[in-house]
């Protein structure tokens, strides 16, 4: 299966690139409630985008 291109403007990301692309070859999604929660086979319903996040994200070493 091809990887969607995915569109991310966390410009600190280490997966971030010029033109907001992130490069990673996967990412996970967790809703925000569970922002620090291990990565399990639960499934969780979010209501609205913003009640979602990336839990791939790593901060770009300064
Ligand atoms: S890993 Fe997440 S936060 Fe980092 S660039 Fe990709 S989508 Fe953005």
């Amino acid at each position: 299966m091809e990887h969607p291109m995915v569109k991310c403007s966390v410009a600190n990301c280490q997966h971030w690139e010029d033109g907001n692309v992130c490069v990673a070859d996967s990412i996970m999604i967790e809703i925000t409630a569970h922002a620090h929660q291990k990565v399990g086979n639960h499934r969780d319903e979010a209501s609205d985008s913003s009640e979602t996040c990336c839990q791939t994200f790593e901060e770009r070493p300064h």
